[in-house]
C-alpha cells in the first residue's frame, strides 16, 4: 500500500482521519501485506563474489530497498543430495566449491551465524518428505557470492536447504509451496542458479565481461520470462517439452530447480519483475527475478 492509498484511507476525502477510517486501514491489513520479497538469482561466475560489477550492484541494491529479514533460505544449484537437507549449524562455514580461480576468491569467508530452530521449523513445515538437519555443509558459492553483497556485515543468519536431484521438477514445486508461511515471518528465501545454463558451449571468446548469447539461449530467456509473466508453472514445470531448445538451455536441471523452489513459493498476487536480464558467454543467462 503507498502512502498516497494510506491516507485516503484513514483520513477520507475531508481530510479528517476517522475511527471508521482508521477501522477500514486495520482491516485491509492482512497478512499479504507483509510478505517478504522472494527471488530467483542468477548467480553466474563465482567471481561475482568478489567483483563489483553491474550484477552485484543490483544485488545491493535488492537488499537496500526492502525490509531486513530475520533470516535468509538459500536453494542454491550448488547442493544437490539424495533426499533434502536444511543446514542446522550455528556457525554454517564458507565453502569454495570452484577450482581454478584466483587466491582473492578462496580466501573469502562470508561469516553468517546459522539458525538451529529456523532449521528445525523448516524441517516441520515440510511434510511432503523428511527433512533432515545437516551438520556438515555449511554456504556454497551459490549462496555466499550473492549474499555477501546484499548483506555485507554478515549479521542476518543465512540457512541453505538442499536440492533432492533424484526428484523431478513437479516434486520440487510442490516441496517449495510448503515453505509460503515463512515468507510471512519475515524469511527471505532465495533460489540460486541461471536458467540458461550449458557450461558445456561456453563461447570464451566473448567471455564474461560483455553481453552475448546464441540465438538459441536469447529465444530461451524470452520464453521463461513470458512464461514467468504468465503464471504459467506448469509449462516451466515440464521444460523439457517447453522449447526445441530446452535440451540447450538446461543440459541438467541442477541451476534450473532453483526457479522452480520461487515459482512454488510464489503468491498470485506478487508483482513480478525482471533484473539483471542478460546473456554472457553465449549460453548463460543472468535474468533474475523479483516477487513481492
Ligand atoms: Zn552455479
Amino acid at each position: 500500500m503507498n502512502r498516497k492509498h494510506f491516507i485516503k484511507i484513514i483520513a477520507g476525502t475531508t481530510g479528517m482521519i476517522t475511527l471508521a477510517g482508521l477501522n477500514q486501514f486495520t482491516n485491509g491489513l492482512n497478512e499479504e501485506d507483509h510478505l517478504m520479497p522472494l527471488f530467483f538469482i542468477g548467480h553466474g561466475s563465482p567471481m561475482n563474489g568478489i567483483e563489483n560489477n553491474a550484477f552485484s550492484q543490483e544485488w545491493k541494491k535488492k537488499a537496500e530497498s526492502m525490509p531486513i529479514p530475520k533470516a535468509i533460505i538459500c536453494i542454491s544449484a550448488h547442493w544437490l543430495t539424495r533426499g533434502t537437507f536444511i543446514t542446522a549449524m550455528d556457525h554454517p562455514k564458507t565453502i569454495h566449491d570452484f577450482g581454478g580461480f584466483p587466491d582473492e576468491l578462496y580466501k573469502v569467508e562470508y561469516n553468517a551465524p546459522g539458525d538451529l530452530e529456523l532449521a528445525k521449523e523448516t524441517s516441520t513445515l515440510i511434510k511432503k518428505t523428511q527433512v533432515n538437519l545437516d551438520h556438515d555443509w555449511g554456504l556454497d558459492h551459490g549462496t555466499w557470492t550473492v549474499v555477501r553483497h546484499m548483506y555485507p556485515q554478515a549479521n542476518i543468519p543465512v540457512l541453505q536447504l538442499s536440492i533432492d536431484y533424484y526428484q523431478p521438477a513437479q516434486y520440487h514445486y510442490e516441496l517449495a509451496k510448503e515453505l509460503s508461511a515463512l515468507r510471512k515471518k519475515g524469511i527471505l528465501i532465495i533460489g540460486s542458479g541461471n536458467m540458461v545454463h550449458n557450461l558445456g558451449m561456453l563461447s570464451f571468446d566473448k567471455g564474461f565481461i560483455n553481453e552475448y548469447g546464441y540465438d538459441w539461449a536469447i529465444e530461451m530467456n524470452q520464453i521463461f520470462k513470458q512464461k514467468i509473466l504468465d503464471q504459467d508453472h506448469n509449462a516451466l514445470i515440464k521444460y523439457e517439452s517447453l522449447n526445441a531448445a530446452s535440451k540447450l538451455a538446461i543440459p541438467s536441471p541442477d541451476h534450473y530447480l532453483p526457479l522452480i523452489y520461487t515459482l512454488g513459493l510464489q503468491n498470485k498476487q506478487d508483482k513480478i519483475s525482471f533484473f539483471n536480464d542478460v546473456a554472457l558467454a553465449g549460453s548463460i543467462t543472468m535474468t533474475s527475478v523479483q516477487f513481492s
